[in-house]
């Protein structure tokens, strides 16, 4: 599996940097947004270093299919699945991408109005 020495993410899901953890198995891992944005803000990564969505290729279906899982259960688990949530991947600098592995942000709880540009 690829890893990044000096990808925070990569040292969040070594257990080098601790994390509130929600979720993990051998491919993703999810844990509490460290400046939440929103009552609800979990980031959902897989454990490989891929840089973004853009990274993504053919038989990565397994992996995405287990994302999306990761994050409806928890939006379950975290009573936002019937009042909604938001799923969001930044990819590149105009999006916004501080951390460069792939990520998934799960925001909920409050209104979140539309998305702003
Ligand atoms: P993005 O701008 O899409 O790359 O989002 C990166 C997110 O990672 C931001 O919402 C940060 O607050 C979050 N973040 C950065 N470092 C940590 C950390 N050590 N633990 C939890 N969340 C983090």
């Amino acid at each position: 599996m690829t890893t990044s020495i000096s990808c925070v993410f990569c040292r969040i899901a070594s257990g080098e940097i601790p994390s509130q953890i929600l979720y993990q198995d051998d491919q993703v891992m999810a844990f509490r947004d460290i400046h939440p944005q929103a009552p609800v803000h979990i980031i959902i990564i897989p454990r490989e270093h891929i840089e973004s969505i853009a990274a993504i290729g053919e038989g990565s279906e397994v992996l995405l299919m287990s994302m999306i899982r990761t994050a409806n259960e928890l939006a379950h688990k975290e009573n936002v699945a019937k009042s909604g949530y938001r799923l969001v991947t930044n990819t590149g600098p105009n999006a916004g991408q501080e951390v460069r592995h792939l990520h998934w942000h799960l925001l909920g709880g409050k209104p979140l109005g539309p998305l702003v540009c």
